[in-house]
């Protein structure tokens, strides 16, 4: 169902009115995670200044280690949404668990991600497969593309033809950045899939000064669009404090994107 070779057209999807995988490149930008009301309000006010029209923030996190912050649940998602209606910003936000998906439709999550972690997880794909909320598929860590499109048709094969691609930096034998950004990813998708292909350069570098080269870069080569991390005051972040674009720069980005990719 996700090949092109079975539809030619690039699938435009709409997130309530946005168009993602057509000529505009879309940002979706926010927080790793969501933290308090008054630093999601500062957010929103920042992505909406910037030009972005879509918002991202993790209510439920995966963490590397089970001692350090797990996320703020369903307080967090009562904090996204209050914070991206206030500035009328569709919410993307990570869904972990199947046992979360009745709450993610309680809230009116507009796109839901599929994490790195969770790329595989058979049984959360199949049940984002049974709704037709957009669903963001980001590449396991050491996923080949073939298991990376396979993944993305158990969601398909549900009935839910709403599906993004986001590379996110891969691992290698590289240690000095956090991942790879697999720029070769990017044209061989677009070639693969009619569904849209997005960037995520913020894990993928996993420093803030890394992330507008990235985003140039992946936009030159073909990405539909980005999901780039940015706080208010990135050095009080709770996570991934390294890699948060501040509100000046994400407007920055935003003007060098525009440079290369038209209308944003
Ligand atoms: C995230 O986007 O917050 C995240 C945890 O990313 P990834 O799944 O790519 O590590
Ligand atoms: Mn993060």
């Amino acid at each position: 169902i996700v090949a092109r070779e079975w539809h030619p057209e690039d699938t435009v999807i709409n997130i309530r009115g946005i168009p993602l995988g057509g000529p505009q490149v879309q940002v979706i930008a926010g927080p790793c995670s969501v933290e308090t009301p008054e630093q999601m309000a500062a957010s929103a006010s920042a992505v909406k200044a910037a030009g972005v029209r879509l918002m991202r923030g993790g209510a439920f996190k995966p963490r590397t280690s089970p001692y350090t912050f797990q996320g703020t649940g369903v307080e967090g998602l009562e904090m996204f949404r209050q914070a991206a209606d206030a500035e009328n910003l569709p919410i993307v936000t990570e869904l972990m668990d199947v046992r979360q998906l009745p709450m993610f439709m309680d809230y009116g999550v507009d796109v839901i991600q599929i994490g790195t972690r969770n790329m595989q997880n058979f049984d959360l794909l199949k049940e984002v497969g049974r709704i037709n909320v957009p669903v963001i598929l980001k590449r396991g860590m050491s996923a080949t593309i073939s298991e990376w499109l396979m993944a993305a048709e158990y969601i398909a094969a549900g009935g839910n033809h709403n599906i993004i691609f986001c590379e996110r930096g891969i691992r290698t034998f590289e240690t000095a950045y956090r991942n790879v950004l697999d720029v070769t990813a990017i044209p061989v998708l677009k070639k693969e899939t009619h569904l849209p292909v997005i960037v995520d350069p913020s894990h993928a570098g996993g420093k803030a000064w890394m992330v507008p080269a990235l985003s140039r870069a992946a936009v030159a080569a073909g990405a539909d669009g980005l999901l780039v991390e940015m706080h208010p005051s990135p050095c009080d972040a709770w996570c991934d404090a390294d890699q948060a674009l501040n509100p000046q720069e994400l407007q920055t980005l935003m003007g060098e994107l525009r440079g290369i990719a038209g209308i944003l």
